[in-house]
């Protein structure tokens, strides 16, 4: 497959996934907040010369416009996130990087924060001839099943209408982020059933095939110590079963999954669960952890140079700018960001040799 460096979205975003299905890898989601994430984002992506996902969740686009900002009406984080998604739309060329701009969970208080951002993708569409973003996730799974399916088609064919797509959750990602709390939800509800997968899939395909499904299968936001939850991937499997045999279809992995809460999970649950039709993996607290591991190893080695501006192990006199320009340290987090993500592209198989895609304008 040949892929151009730029904005991936539409029909060609629809033939990656099921191009890497085909294959059997899947594309890193990395959750970004600034520049320095989003620019150690697309270096790894260069350096892996493999297509990636950058999206934005809620907090995150608001603290890309600033948290100092108000942000009543989401507006700072409609402008954070619409802003993070124009700075990699300007430098994707210059790294040589095909690049899906999506945004994370939007449950239903925030679309508000959904709505500003297609209205100002609109604008952006009519000048520029393309999305602004690839695609948006609404995460109604706090609500009935139809009520979740309801909605998600009203907002599937605005999406889809101006070439995007649309992730929707079924069943509940456990554990904490981005200030939500499904650290104490009933466990069944962290496993969806075939039937629903079978239910959302042919309604949302009743407005088009731009969607993805984000499902429960155990997975949790956030590590904690192993044991409370089991990851049970054979969902997956059995729902794109059930689909195939209840819809009489000849594809084997008609669904595109995405895979959230993967952090600390093992290398063999993510391979099944990609085998089973997971063409996306969000990954956030496991390069949140690596960023600030970059910047603590740097401090913890220059602790004596960082005490004052004049004087430090070397001499009295010397002074310490060059050890703490705030260059310095966020660079080191920044390098160890890329590195921890270069794993997450080897453990998704998002790499040449098994992906063989060809970059190239
Ligand atoms: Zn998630």
């Amino acid at each position: 497959m040949k892929l151009q460096p730029g904005l991936v979205y539409g029909k060609q975003l629809k033939d990656l996934f099921d191009y890497a299905k085909e294959k059997g890898f899947a594309i890193p989601a990395v959750n970004v907040v600034g520049s320095n994430s989003i620019n150690a984002a697309m270096e790894t992506a260069a350096e892996m010369k493999s297509p990636i996902i950058i999206q934005f969740s809620n907090g995150g686009a608001y603290f890309n416009a600033g948290k100092g900002l108000d942000n009543t009406g989401q507006k700072a984080a409609v402008m954070g996130a619409v802003t993070g998604a124009i700075h990699i739309h300007k430098l994707a060329d210059l790294y040589g990087i095909p690049v899906i701009i999506h945004t994370d969970h939007a449950a239903k208080k925030l679309l508000p924060w959904v709505d500003g951002m297609i209205e100002y993708g609109k604008k952006f569409m009519e000048k520029h001839g393309k999305p602004l973003f690839s695609s948006h996730m609404l995460d109604l799974s706090e609500e009935p099943l139809e009520e979740n399916v309801e909605i998600s088609k009203k907002y599937l064919k605005e999406l889809s209408d101006m070439n995007m797509f649309l992730e929707i959750e079924l069943g509940i990602t456990g554990g904490e982020e981005d200030g939500v709390d499904n650290t104490d939800v009933d466990n069944k509800r962290l496993y969806t059933q075939p039937e629903e997968v079978a239910y959302a899939y042919e309604e949302l395909l009743k407005i088009s095939p731009y969607f993805t499904i984000a499902a429960a299968f155990g997975n949790v936001h956030g590590v904690y110590k192993p044991g409370n939850v089991v990851l049970r991937p054979e969902i997956l499997k059995n729902s794109q079963e059930y689909i195939r045999r209840k819809f009489g279809l000849k594809e084997e992995k008609p669904v595109s999954f995405v895979f959230h809460g993967g952090s600390g999970s093992d290398l063999e649950d993510i391979r099944k669960a990609i085998d089973y039709g997971v063409v996306k993996m969000n990954i956030d607290t496991d390069t949140q952890y690596a960023f600030t591991a970059g910047v603590r190893e740097y401090f913890r080695k220059y602790w004596d140079y960082l005490q004052s501006q004049i004087g430090n192990p070397e001499g009295d006199d010397l002074p310490n700018k060059k050890y703490y320009d705030p260059r310095k340290w966020l660079r080191e987090g920044e390098k160890s960001f890329v590195k921890r993500l270069k794993r997450s592209f080897e453990d998704l198989r998002d790499v040449p040799e098994i992906h063989q895609i060809t970059i190239e304008k």
